[in-house]
């Protein structure tokens, strides 16, 4: 009846208006979270298919929060892209990985290549180039031992875009599509794009034995990368099933719970870093 009707319509309202209170208190914890040095990152291993061999790391942001402990970054990243801040805080994240990598290869361990995820937000900030540039001096990190992981977006400015990708590419860091397959990622692009690598969406790969149409998907995505001549990583590899899978695909590199989830930097060190100098 309309009495119901209305006690129910009343806690919707409430319940939308915690949401919303909720939200902003968020965003102000956010806006004060990098001040505080809330933030810290996990790295989870990128492993070459041929060799067996931890050839890289992808770098992941985590935000430890006072009251609610570790906030996953597919909570914040969105609040952090819309209210602007995702420009200092991904000026931090790569500043952060690329010392840790710095430091590790200085400690004598074979070099690996470590992947920072861009947000397309940052690609509009028009200081991005210098930033990067900026950042690989100040850490001593040479250009080829850091790749960008970037997706494409709905807003994507195109021509900015490639324009500054290309100028990123020049001064030889690495550059791969992330989640490939998924969103608005466009062969078109492809074509005209100066990227290195293909990141099969995880999507994909996790029901690769499932479901044969995700088999399809993930061998032509991988053939295609062959043929363009760029290297391929298939994301979220959970079992022995879908690495063997990928590896008859000739697929380059994996990474995935199977070898590790992401963890926190000491704890890399300690289970995948071998030192060859010492
Ligand atoms: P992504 O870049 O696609 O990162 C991969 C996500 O999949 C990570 O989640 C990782 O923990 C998870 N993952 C890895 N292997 C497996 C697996 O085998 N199974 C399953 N189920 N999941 C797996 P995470 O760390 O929660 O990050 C979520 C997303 O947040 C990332 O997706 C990325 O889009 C964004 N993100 C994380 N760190 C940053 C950052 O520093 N900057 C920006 N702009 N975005 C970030
Ligand atoms: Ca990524
Ligand atoms: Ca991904
Ligand atoms: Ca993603």
């Amino acid at each position: 009846n309309a009495k119901e009707q209305g006690m129910e319509l009343n806690r919707y309202a409430h319940a939308m208006q915690m949401k919303a209170q909720e939200r902003l208190q968020l965003e102000n914890d956010l806006r004060k979270a990098l001040d505080r040095g809330q933030f810290y990152l996990v790295y989870q291993p990128q492993v070459n298919l041929k060799s067996g061999l931890i050839v890289g790391m992808e770098a992941l942001v985590r935000w430890q929060h006072p009251l609610r402990g570790s906030v996953s970054p597919a909570e914040f990243i969105p609040l952090a892209e819309e209210s602007g801040l995702i420009v200092p805080l991904g000026e931090w994240v790569l500043r952060e990985a690329c010392a840790q990598n710095k430091r590790w290869q200085e400690a004598g361990y074979r070099k690996l290549c470590v992947s920072v995820n861009l947000s397309m937000r940052q690609f509009r900030h028009s200081h991005l180039l210098d930033n990067i540039s900026g950042i690989l001096k100040e850490t001593g990190l040479e250009p080829v031992w850091l790749e960008l992981e970037i997706t494409e977006s709905m807003t994507f400015d195109k021509d900015r875009a490639f324009e500054q990708l290309r100028k990123i590419k020049e001064i030889g860091v690495h550059i791969s599509i992330d989640d490939f397959g998924t969103g608005y990622s466009s062969l078109h692009y492809l074509k005209d794009l100066p990227i290195d690598r293909l990141k099969i969406d995880r999507s994909f790969v996790n029901e690769v034995m499932e479901d044969s149409n995700n088999a399809a998907i993930v061998s032509t995505i991988t053939s295609m990368a062959h043929h363009l001549q760029l290297k391929v990583t298939a994301e979220g590899v959970e079992n022995e099933d879908q690495l063997s899978f990928l590896r008859d695909q000739h697929c380059h590199e994996a990474q995935g719970y199977f070898f590790s989830k992401p963890i926190v930097a000491a704890d890399f060190e300690k289970k995948f870093l071998r030192d060859v100098d010492k």
